[in-house]
């Protein structure tokens, strides 16, 4: 079998004297979605942004594809910028700048950060804005956008890199709730082209569907683990059923 693409093992964070992060790992083989769940303050959003180096654990290590870092080393920026170069980040919020219109804020990484030909880079930003649907929405400014027409564009911008591991921190928990499914079934598509993903939610019907693997957090740790199958329809652990319970 081969190495899987991502893999974290003992991260450990802590926020002041507040431990996060108790010892984390997260493995995610090439073509599969993996989606973090658990309570409100679990460690799932500290987590994903270790996976990046948005957060700095104080221990353990990432690996993506052939780039890692170990956090107990402090790793310089040079080492953490070529993690995060192999990943892509989609937030809650979608943060597209307001002064560029739809097509420019999809080529700012691949142009600006990357320095890829820019003719390549809007052919490729046309491409991914048709497979999110928003093929006529190149040349309109953020503004002019629904949110979950916003968080599309957030979605093809965060592909547009070349990302080798696609990160999702809640990208539906800000939009109102009829614009929650056109963004679902935009990852739920992306997971078919066979996307690598790693997505924070509390959308259980997408954890249910999409997900290859279900990571639950309390605490700081990974409490249960395994095929949405088994973690949502029949929990081992008491916690996990606690959790789902209180979702219904
Ligand atoms: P989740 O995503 O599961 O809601 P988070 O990873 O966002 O959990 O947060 C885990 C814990 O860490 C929470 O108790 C939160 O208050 C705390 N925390 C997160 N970010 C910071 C920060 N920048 N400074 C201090 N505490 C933080």
């Amino acid at each position: 079998m081969s190495a899987p693409l991502l893999e974290a093992r003992g991260l450990t964070k802590s926020f002041g004297a507040v431990p996060v992060l108790r010892g984390v790992d997260v493995v995610v083989p090439a073509g599969s979605v993996t989606c973090l769940i658990g309570p409100s303050g679990s460690g799932k959003t500290t987590v994903l942004r270790s996976l990046n180096g948005l957060e700095t654990p104080e221990a353990g290590t990432v690996r993506i594809g052939d780039v890692a870092v170990d956090w107990a080393t402090r790793p310089g920026r040079r080492a953490v910028s070529a993690l995060r170069d192999q990943s892509g980040m989609v937030f809650q919020a979608h943060n597209l700048f307001p002064h560029l219109t739809v097509l420019d804020n999809v080529t700012s990484g691949p142009v600006l950060a990357q320095h890829r030909d820019r003719a390549e880079a809007r052919a490729e930003a046309r491409d991914l804005l048709e497979r999110v649907g928003l093929a006529d929405k190149a040349d309109a400014y953020p503004v002019q956008l629904s949110g979950g027409q916003q968080q599309r564009v957030g979605i093809a911008r965060a592909l547009a890199t070349r990302p080798r591991v696609v990160l999702f921190d809640e990208p539906t928990s800000a939009l109102d709730p009829e614009l929650v499914g056109e963004v679902l079934r935009v990852m739920q598509s992306l997971a078919a082209e066979g996307w690598t993903m790693v997505v924070v939610t509390h959308e259980m019907r997408f954890a249910r569907q999409v997900a290859d693997q279900v990571l639950f957090l309390d605490g700081g740790v990974v409490v249960e683990q395994g095929p949405p199958s088994e973690v949502l329809v029949e929990p081992r652990e008491a916690r996990t059923r606690q959790f789902l319970q209180r979702l219904l």
